[in-house]
């Protein structure tokens, strides 16, 4: 299966055979959150969509190293390397430390992604812990003639490194277009080119965030961590770079850069980015205003919203788009989404209920496993897996219903493809009412009330259970015990 997987390369722009450098060892470099404020549902859906690329690649046996840093610093608030830092701006409005910021919004990013059952990377570098790796990769870029330091900054000079490589090479923009479409210099401008970036930014006074470095006291421009961190865990060239299609024009492009000046190769051989989360066909992000915060979805409380949804409606929902078609948000999609998502786990709970029979099956179960392969060898084509699993979910219902027959060997066969495909690629799971937490808090809940009934306190235990059934839980009481279900 493995021979056949194409992945779309944003650098050459074409499908092309997946083939790791090394097999089967594969480096993924992710590009983490910014950890100043929380993330986002499009931030999440960038995070979704790797992790379904990552559970793919481990399902196929590969031994992936997935990396996906945290920026911590280096962020400031206009794109080209001016204004406030943001953790700086952050902690003052929170009246925090910096690192304060950076650890609460840090959990905070953990704590959703949980939610939505992604797979933890295997390394999650942070920008402040790599200060050295990033002044020796400077230090070498400068030494290769792509940098230059004015006044204790240190800036990429692009139009140097234009003359010999392809400084677009990923957006396949022509250099005179990105000239006229940025700012020209100023008087007070150090930098050179107009398109010269920072790669290391000496601090103002009021700066708190700062480092000792060759050129002076101040901290690293944004692109440089990626670089630095890629490089350090995953080689000087590895297999897969992602992050959102955002990131591609500016960012990865300068990392591109920053890699082929100090190390004289392009650091990742594929490139692979998502697309963006959209709400009413407009990108969703931190400076629009019109982020989601996952909390918001999961309580439905946000004006758009007619309920809450479970983290797996949303991964469902998010799955059901392919990973590079934009995904507009809304509470029909959700909605249809929710109903989809529990349509095909309540087949997946019957499988456990299906008997097998003598004959033989009527379902072409090597066909269906053939084409929940194909799919996800197509560029991770989730939207077509769905799909299939779906067939294979009409099958369930039919066998279950006794109009359709399967023999032992296919069931089984059966109950191993769905929970590859359910479980471990897509990452789907239970909804809440399965989950640890879940359970724990009915138990406390059921051991109050509990306690109310024996101290004949019924108007309390009436009231747990009223407010339990308006929220969709039902309590069954028998001789020993109380259970509860989802309505
Ligand atoms: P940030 O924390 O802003 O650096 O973003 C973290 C990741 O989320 C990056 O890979 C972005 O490209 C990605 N991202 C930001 N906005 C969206 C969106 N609306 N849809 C999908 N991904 C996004
Ligand atoms: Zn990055």
């Amino acid at each position: 299966m493995k021979d056949n997987m194409v992945v779309y390369n944003t650098l050459t722009r074409t499908k092309e055979a997946f083939e790791p450098l090394n097999p089967p060892f594969v480096g993924l470099y992710v590009c983490g959150p910014t950890v100043y404020s929380d993330v986002h549902l499009g931030n999440c859906r960038t995070f979704i969509s790797f992790d379904l690329i990552y559970r793919y690649l481990l399902h196929l046996g590969y031994k992936v190293r997935y990396v996906r840093n945290i920026t911590d610093a280096g962020h400031l608030e206009g794109d080209r390397d001016e204004g406030e830092d943001k953790f700086a701006k952050k902690a003052r409005l929170e009246q925090l430390e910096p690192m304060e910021i950076v650890q609460k919004y840090t959990l905070g990013f953990h704590d959703v992604l949980r939610l939505f059952n992604t797979l933890p990377p295997s390394i999650e570098p942070t920008a402040t812990g790599h200060i050295s790796e990033q002044i020796e990769m400077i230090k070498q870029i400068i030494k290769n003639g792509y940098g230059y330091e004015v006044n204790g900054t240190v800036y990429f000079d692009v139009e140097k490194y234009s003359k010999e490589y392809n400084y677009s090479i990923l957006t396949n923009r022509q250099l005179e277009d990105l000239l006229e479409n940025t700012r020209a210099l100023g008087g007070q401008d150090e930098k050179r080119g107009r398109l010269d970036f920072a790669l290391w930014i000496k601090a103002k006074p009021e700066h708190i965030m700062n480092w000792p470095s060759p050129w002076s006291v101040g901290f690293p421009g944004w692109h440089i961590e990626c670089s630095a961190m890629s490089s350090k865990y995953l080689g000087e060239q590895f297999d897969i770079h992602g992050g959102g299609m955002d990131l591609a024009a500016t960012h990865h492009t300068n990392e591109i850069a920053q890699s082929q000046a100090c190390n004289h190769t392009t650091p990742a051989r594929y490139w692979m980015h998502t697309n963006m989360l959209t709400v009413n066909g407009t990108r969703m992000s931190k400076s629009m205003g019109n982020g989601f915060l996952p909390g918001e979805l999961f309580t439905g409380n946000h004006p758009l919203l007619n309920h809450g949804y479970s983290p797996m409606a949303v991964r469902f929902f998010m799955l059901q788009a392919h990973y590079r078609s934009t995904l507009d948000f809304s509470n029909e999609a959700l909605e249809a989404s929710e109903k989809g998502f529990r349509r095909l786990m309540a087949s997946v709970t019957l499988l456990d209920k299906l008997k097998a029979s003598e004959t033989t099956s009527e379902f072409n179960l090597a066909e269906l496993s053939d084409s929940c392969y194909a799919a996800m060898n197509d560029d991770f084509n989730s939207p077509v897996l769905l799909a299939e699993l779906f067939e294979a979910s009409r099958f369930i219902n039919s066998v279950y219903d006794g109009k359709s027959t399967i023999s032992s060997a296919d069931l089984d066969s059966l109950r191993k493809l769905m929970n590859d495909f359910v479980f471990d690629v897509l990452g789907l799971t239970e909804e809440g009412n399965q989950t640890e937490d879940m359970g724990k808090l009915m138990e406390l809940i059921i051991s109050l009330r509990s306690e109310a009934k024996a101290t004949k306190d019924y108007a309390t235990s009436d009231k747990i259970r009223n407010a339990l059934q308006a929220i969709g839980i039902q309590l069954k009481d028998n001789k020993e015990e109380t259970s509860w279900s989802k309505l």
